[in-house]
């Protein structure tokens, strides 16, 4: 089993009330990666210019991530992003985005990385999206990340992405933003019928909703004392849920909503520090901690009157 993931490897600036970043590892499928690769084999698509530390490089193959569908553009320059929070850690402020190398990227992908277990189409432009789609073969499950730039300025190419998606993970103004509807229950039924039979509504501290078809989950976040910095914290949900869901093999309610589970556990590991830096002194151990915990914050007793 592995995962083909497409998106972007970047190098971000990030400010948060407790301290700044420079250029440090970032990027929608960098985040990805480093949290579905401790459940599964990944396939990384993206690329980087010669800017991208080599260090970078080396800590995904570390991982067993794949780095042959990573191109590095001699002389180009790498995705960057900046970003600013302030002390409410849901919203993201974007400073700059420069997508550099990626506005130019033609993806090829290598032999070993089509017809995957599943496809994930992390957050990137949707025609990038739509292209390695394209070219993967038949994969046999397609899930995708969005953000709100795309939703306002690339309406037509996003729906393309979403009508052939199975799963769309986005967070609840995303939801809003592309339903136009604020009830998050209305909004999933409206997104289902673009296409996807299962969406999983993120809402930041407060955890997510998974709809599949018309089955609701209602998981928790980790609630935790320290939030350092939220970057990426929806792509190591993603990570954790979908390289969960590869380990199973079988794409159901009852896997889904363990899948949850595991991405809200990589995702409280994200936060507590920068760029990936926690979830890189982490091992499985900690990870099966955090999932009993979990457990223990939803389980009670039948009510008996
Ligand atoms: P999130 O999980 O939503 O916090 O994603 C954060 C990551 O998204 C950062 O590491 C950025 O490099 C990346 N990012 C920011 N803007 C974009 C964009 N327009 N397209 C793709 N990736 C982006």
């Amino acid at each position: 089993m592995a995962i083909t993931v497409v998106g972007s490897v970047a190098l971000d600036t990030v400010e948060t009330p407790f301290g700044k970043i420079e250029m440090g590892l970032g990027g929608a499928a960098s985040h990805f990666s480093s949290s579905s690769s401790f459940f599964t084999k990944i396939n990384l698509v993206g690329v980087v210019g010669s800017d991208f530390p080599q260090e970078h490089i080396e800590f995904f193959k570390s991982r067993d991530i794949d780095v042959e569908g990573l191109e590095i553009i001699e002389g180009g320059k790498s995705f960057f992003w900046a970003g600013r929070y302030d002390h409410d850690l849901n919203v993201a402020h974007t400073l700059d985005t420069q997508l550099n190398v990626f506005e130019t990227f033609e993806p090829k992908l290598p032999d070993s990385y089509k017809s995957p277990n599943i496809l994930f189409l992390a957050n990137i432009h949707p025609n990038l999206q739509l292209h390695v789609a394209e070219c993967a073969g038949k994969p046999g499950f397609i899930a995708t990340d969005t953000m709100n730039l795309w939703i306002e300025n690339e309406r037509e190419a996003l729906g393309r992405v979403i009508a052939i998606t199975n799963l769309l993970t986005i967070n609840e103004g995303e939801a809003r933003l592309i339903t136009k509807e604020y009830n998050l229950v209305k909004a999933a039924k409206k997104i289902q019928d673009m296409g996807p039979e299962t969406v999983v509504i993120k809402r930041g501290e407060y955890g997510c909703l998974l709809f599949h078809g018309d089955k609701i989950f209602n998981a928790p976040a980790y609630p935790l004392e320290n939030i350092f910095d939220p970057t990426g914290a929806g792509d190591s949900f993603a990570g954790g849920m979908m390289g969960y869901l590869d380990h199973c093999g079988e794409i159901n309610y009852e896997n889904l909503k363990t899948a949850v589970i595991c991405g809200s556990a990589m995702a409280s590991y994200q936060v507590e520090k920068f760029s990936n830096e926690r979830i890189r002194e982490i091992n499985k151990e900690d990870i099966r901690r955090r999932f009993e915990e979990f457990e223990h914050l939803g389980s009670f007793e039948t009510m008996r009157i």
